[in-house]
């Protein structure tokens, strides 16, 4: 099957970076350079924070907009939490959940974020659902395994239609800003693996549309090796996605392989 039917994405992870007026400035940046090229998705997430201006800033631009969480209600007594039509109201496509930030220092559990991605689904949010292993689980072999169980845990419940909607982020911890990353052949490997699941439970024509982003320490001096191997379908990127130059010369990469 080949990856022609995918069109790469480019998401930058903010994380908790950028005040609303700089993730502005950002933006704009990032609009004049590539906001009219639709060859490759590109997708900018800014804290909460910053979602408003981003989303005006962006008006009429090709780069998308998505968040970095959100609540599974859709309103309620949660303080300090924000539901997907909140974000939706927003202009945003697209929210990563199950980031390995969220899961080590909140505590997500796979059912727990589960309950994010059904309700995701349900406000016409694309999910970008995070997985990975750690250090220690890939010494002890376990890299399968520990993606394997965030998948079904992740997905569960989920159908063949709504899964086509879903975007799958294979980010190993050991690599999540610490500048190392896997090797291309590694990353792949995993990403091989992915693939494979997602048709053995949503079937080939679904899994062969959802795309698999590789997220760890990705910046335009090692994304091209990682973003032509057959399953990786784009980038996640942290670091690199808080300056306009490198966001935009890894849209511009990633524009090259199509
Ligand atoms: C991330 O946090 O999703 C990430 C991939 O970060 P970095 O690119 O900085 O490693």
């Amino acid at each position: 099957m080949s990856k022609n039917i995918r069109r790469y994405l480019i998401a930058g992870n903010w994380k908790m970076n950028k005040t609303a007026s700089e993730g502005t400035a950002l933006v704009r940046e990032i609009h004049h350079e590539i906001g009219h090229q639709s060859d490759v998705g590109a997708v900018v997430c800014p804290p909460f924070t910053a979602l408003e201006s981003c989303a005006k800033a962006l008006e009429g631009s090709t780069v998308q907009l998505g968040a970095q969480n959100m609540y599974p209600k859709s309103e309620g007594a949660y303080t300090g939490e924000v539901s997907p039509l909140m974000l939706r109201s927003l202009f945003c496509t697209y929210v990563i959940l199950g980031h390995s930030e969220r899961r080590e220092y909140f505590k997500e559990s796979d059912a727990f974020i589960n309950e994010k991605v059904v309700a995701a689904l349900d406000s016409s949010l694309k999910p970008i659902l995070c997985v990975g292993e750690t250090l220690e689980q890939r010494e002890a072999d376990e890299t399968t395994t520990v993606v394997e169980t965030q998948l079904a845990g992740g997905l569960k419940g989920i159908t063949a239609d709504q899964a086509e909607n879903v975007v799958i982020a294979y980010e190993p911890v050991w690599a999540i800003g610490t500048g190392k990353t896997a090797t291309p052949d590694m990353a792949q490997e995993v990403h091989g693996f992915i693939r494979k699941w997602l048709e053995g439970n949503f079937g080939e024509a679904a899994a062969s549309k959802m795309r698999i982003l590789y997220g760890g320490s990705m910046k335009p001096a090692n994304a091209r090796d990682l973003l032509a191997k057959e399953d990786i379908d784009g980038g996640l990127i942290g670091g690199a996605s808080l300056q306009a130059k490198s966001f935009v010369e890894l849209v511009t990469i990633a524009r090259s392989l199509v």
